[in-house]
């Protein structure tokens, strides 16, 4: 006997196990998370289908940590998901003492998410790592561009070109990069800005297609606001359509955004990202790292915040009595409450680690609710009992007063949980059978005291 509930004993403090019905918790949470943070629901069904396939519980070996597993299979899914498998097609690099021949650098979005921004960002990253870079403004589109770029230019102190009279951008973008590279300064990175609105989208893909095949960049970098939302997979994917977007960078993560469009626009383009901006200032720019940004996503600071993020989404016994705290109560004559009932009742139902406990006690425990051949009775009673305490208040349940279960609270918990008082009357019966019962626990089951105490 002693060997059987020591082994039900083990299970419950294992209890921090995961089984299918907490997995399935778990994984909603976290898909709940990634909506919230703007992921794509395609993309999270993706996640969750994957993560099934690679978590396969059973096979854990026991003691694993599962959570910990299921922690670890999501934010590597979700760092897959950010890699497209395919490098840019053009990554600027330098060592010293080396001629590189000149890149061309193109980059697109919509008005407003950064571009002329994350040009100077991105040209004064380069110079740091050894590049004569230059900036070209080909948005003649709108009144001011030019005077952004060079005023971001001139702050990060970075040549740049543009024009106030020409008002077709791939003659500006021509004779910028034309001018660059016949420059005695040798510039080996060139920069093209571009504009972002147009009286409609069509245009601007339009101009995008027009400018890119005239300068033949390099490398086309499509920047994306993290706020951008939803509608970052179908904006990704117009821009791939027209010009072959081989990089993103993703701007304003500084802000309140998750950046889940981002998840989206690598799904659409294929195309790694390489950047984040953090801030409006030329320094505010950081190669992008997919796992602080995966634990961003998922709305923790850092990944073992995730751990217990998950935790908390647990389904278990934790919400109610932990069953080894309970066990461990009723062994040094503690009380049993009907909150404890409660939830060896829930435990019952499902299997969990009380209701194993439960249906492997002496003499048959629990009286007629586990007899044998009348499961289906025993269940309809559990069912009930667990409705009629339903209605009852927190203060009922932890009572350890057996007076407190007066003819008035009766009446009230009758009516409220739809039975009838004899109903009631009934449960409470059997709490007593069942607390008489506990207290002889101890006597019962000498052994595990001692086999805890050896462990
Ligand atoms: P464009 O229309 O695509 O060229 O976008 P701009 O470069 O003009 O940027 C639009 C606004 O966003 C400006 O006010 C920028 O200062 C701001 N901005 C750009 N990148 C960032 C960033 O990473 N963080 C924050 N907080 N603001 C940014
Ligand atoms: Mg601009």
């Amino acid at each position: 006997l002693g060997g059987s509930i020591a082994r039900a004993l083990k299970r419950m403090s294992d209890s921090t196990v995961v089984d299918e019905a907490a997995f399935a918790a778990c994984l909603n949470e976290i898909s709940r998370a990634l909506l919230q943070a703007d992921v794509r629901f395609a993309s999270v069904k993706d996640l969750q289908a994957n993560v099934r396939t690679t978590v396969n519980l059973a096979s854990l070996p026991a003691g694993a940590n599962k959570r910990h597993v299921i922690t670890q299979a999501v934010v590597a899914e979700l760092c897959r998901m950010l890699d497209p498998g395919t490098p840019p097609p053009f990554s600027p690099t330098k060592s010293k003492g080396t001629t590189t021949r000149p890149s061309v650098v193109m980059l697109v979005g919509l008005q407003g998410s950064g571009k002329t921004t994350t040009c100077a960002k991105y040209a004064a990253h380069h110079r740091r790592k050894g590049f004569s870079p230059a900036l070209v403004c080909a948005d003649t589109f709108r009144a001011g561009a030019f005077d952004q770029l060079k005023q971001n230019a001139a702050k990060a102190n970075i040549p740049f070109y543009g024009s106030y009279a020409e008002t077709d951008p791939v003659k500006v973008a021509v004779d910028g990069v034309e001018t660059f590279l016949r420059s005695e300064q040798r510039h080996d990175l060139i920069i093209v800005d571009t504009s972002g609105r147009h009286r409609q989208e069509a245009a601007l893909l339009e101009e995008m297609r027009q400018v890119a095949e005239a300068v033949r960049p390099d490398l086309v970098i499509l920047v994306m606001d993290a706020s951008i939302g939803q509608a970052a997979f179908d904006q990704a994917r117009a821009f791939k359509e027209s010009v072959p977007v081989g990089a993103v960078i993703v701007t304003k993560m500084d802000g309140h955004a998750k950046g889940g469009g981002a998840l989206s626009a690598v799904a659409a383009t294929k195309a790694p990202v390489i950047f984040i901006g953090t801030g409006e200032h030329v320094g505010e720019f950081e190669p992008f790292d997919p796992k602080p940004f995966v634990s961003r996503l998922l709305g923790m600071g850092d990944l073992s915040g995730l751990v217990n993020k998950i935790k908390d989404a647990m389904p278990d016994q934790q919400q109610n009595t932990n069953p080894e705290e309970m066990v461990q109560k009723l062994m040094t004559g503690g009380a049993f409450t009907l909150r404890m009932m409660y939830d060896m009742f829930q435990n019952l139902r499902e299997m969990g680690p009380l209701g194993q406990l439960f249906s492997m006690l002496p003499g048959g425990f629990g009286g007629e609710l586990m007899a044998k051949g009348r499961e289906k009775e025993g269940q309809a009673k559990i069912k009930r009992y667990m409705t009629i305490m339903d209605s009852m208040t927190a203060a009922e349940l932890d009572s350890t007063d057996p007076k407190m279960m007066n003819e008035s609270r009766i009446v009230r918990i009758a009516r409220g949980s739809g039975r009838q008082v004899k109903d009631v009357k009934e449960m409470l019966e059997e709490h007593k059978r069942m607390a008489k019962m506990m207290k002889k626990m101890p006597k019962m089951m000498p052994n595990l005291n001692n086999n805890r105490r050896c462990d």
